[in-house]
């Protein structure tokens, strides 16, 4: 069978149903976004990207076992994926997306409601910041606005009271 990049794992999947019902709404497997991020939440300017905890190198992990056969064949592919995935977040960021990162043992049973907590949390902190940041440019932009205004009508003035003498 061969595999298919963008099939949804059923972890993936508990994840999403679990987002959903907290009220999230998203896209999947975006396309127009660099890394095709698993998960995509517009309204939080957030992405999320399942992990699978050995082939992206989950540090720590007791599923992140490097086999004893071709031992470095395989050690260089999970850090050529490492690699890949670290350039996705950079440039992600760099156009102001927030980057979540879920390893598929934290979606398991035991740990789920936890790691829905977490990553809920912290959806709702990236919608802040990035509403709080739109707020800012909004600000910024009245500011111009009235400053060449007020800058217009100086001129104005002048230019009649020039006309006058
Ligand atoms: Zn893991």
């Amino acid at each position: 069978m061969a595999a298919i990049h963008s099939a949804s794992t059923k972890p993936e999947l508990q994840l999403r149903s679990s987002l959903w019902h907290r009220g999230f709404r998203y896209r999947v497997n975006d396309k127009r976004l660099l890394g095709r991020p698993d998960i995509v939440l517009p309204k939080y300017r957030t992405v999320i990207f399942v992990h699978g905890c050995f082939w992206h190198g989950h540090k720590d992990c007791k599923y992140y076992t490097v086999p004893q056969t071709n031992t470095e064949f395989w050690m260089a592919k999970v850090a050529r994926n490492q690699e890949r995935d670290q350039e996705v977040w950079r440039k992600l960021e760099a156009k102001g997306w927030s980057v979540v990162i879920v390893w598929e043992c934290q979606l398991k049973k035991a740990n789920l409601d936890d790691t829905v907590a977490r990553v809920s949390a912290e959806i709702v902190r990236n919608g802040e910041a990035y509403r709080a940041a739109q707020e800012e440019r909004r600000k910024a932009r009245e500011e111009y606005r009235q400053e060449r205004k007020v800058r217009k009508k100086r001129e104005q003035s002048l230019l009649e009271e020039v006309k006058s003498l």
